[in-house]
């Protein structure tokens, strides 16, 4: 960004007496931005996955795929921790969201999901029981079984473009 185009930011924000940036994010590429950032905490080589629950905009819970606390990670040198070409010893990240709600006691019913991924036929299972309303997911996993369950479910399923980079 230029000089001039923070000049000409601020000459806009003055004029509209708002005193706020031009372009603000709106709540569903704000909360896929920070979906992006908890699943930079991802311990499994595999993939970086990270999922958000949300209510009235208020974050309730959040959690990116690894092996269960406390234990080592997964370690997918020379092949190693896999099952039928997936990782063995994580848990989903759309999975650790549910569980911390869980063993924090907050209701999730209601919720939307945000993840980096669509969720895949196990996680769309209990998202689907947990009482989630509304999925928004930012790249494909195909898995349609998913994408015919939460249909069936009638749980609304959107697809959100990548966020610009925060930096
Ligand atoms: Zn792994
Ligand atoms: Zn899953």
């Amino acid at each position: 960004m230029t000089d001039e185009t923070v000049t000409d930011t601020s000459k806009a924000a003055a004029a509209n007496g708002s005193g706020a940036v031009a372009r603000r994010p709106s709540w569903d590429e704000y909360f896929c931005q920070v979906t992006r950032a908890v699943a930079s905490r991802s311990t499994c080589s595999r993939k970086a996955v990270g999922a958000v629950l949300v209510k009235n905009r208020l974050i309730l819970a959040t959690g990116y795929n690894g092996a269960p606390a406390g234990l080592r990670h997964c370690d997918h040198t020379g092949g190693g921790d896999l099952l039928n070409g997936h990782c063995a010893r994580s848990a989903h990240a759309e999975q650790n969201a549910v569980v911390q709600a869980a063993r924090h006691g907050i209701s999730i019913e209601g919720a939307t999901l945000y993840c980096t991924n669509n969720p895949c036929v196990n996680c769309a299972k209990l998202l689907i029981n947990a009482g989630v309303r509304r999925i928004v997911y930012m790249e494909v996993y195909p898995d349609q079984p998913a994408f015919d369950m939460l249909a069936e479910a009638g749980i609304a399923l959107e697809q959100m473009p990548a966020p610009p980079p925060t930096t």
